[in-house]
């Protein structure tokens, strides 16, 4: 396993569709998903897509284990929402992607959802609560959208110059 770049906005690949994993769940998938976990656990998140590390594949990693907890990892390929209801809630979401900002998002408080699991078994199950949240965040990456996206463009503006300003002071540091 190995600890990769986490991408931040304005990163380009962050805008990026990511195409499906052809070929059904590989041993070359299940390095990808082992190291995507590590960098998740290392940042720490709870939520990684496979373009956050530049890789444009329809796989997401997720542990929702409460700190202390033993780990719970889950991971998705190819995943799909094939139904959702029509009651909202909101949630404060944050992302690795833009460190350090976080804003209330409304998004439908169930789903159901198809996937194929770590061993490539395609599994069908209802998310809901923090699942429902973080699955639907994961999944707007894999179409090449970011939280703030939901966003007024000022408010928009201002997480990504957040972002650059602090990438800024961390390169300068660096040198
Ligand atoms: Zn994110």
């Amino acid at each position: 396993m190995a600890i990769r770049e986490i991408l931040t906005v304005p990163d380009p690949r962050l805008k990026e569709v990511s195409n499906p994993v052809a070929g059904g769940v590989t041993d070359d998938i299940r390095t990808l998903m082992d190291d995507m976990l590590e960098t998740m656990y290392a940042a720490p998140g709870i939520g990684l897509a496979a373009i956050q590390i530049g890789v444009p594949l329809r796989v997401i990693v997720m542990d929702l284990a409460r700190e202390g907890a033993s780990p719970e990892p889950r991971y998705f390929v190819n995943p799909e929402i094939c139904e959702m209801v029509e009651e909202t809630a909101p949630y404060e979401e944050g992302c690795l992607s833009v460190p350090d900002v976080f804003d209330e998002i409304d998004r439908p408080v169930r789903c159901l959802l198809r996937y194929l699991d770590y061993n490539g078994n395609a599994v069908e199950e209802w998310a809901e609560g923090l699942f429902a949240v973080c699955i639907q965040h994961e999944m707007d990456h894999l179409d090449g959208t970011l939280f703030i996206d939901h966003l007024s463009r000022l408010k928009r503006q201002r997480a990504v110059e957040k972002v650059k300003k602090a990438n800024k002071i961390k390169a300068r540091d660096a040198a």
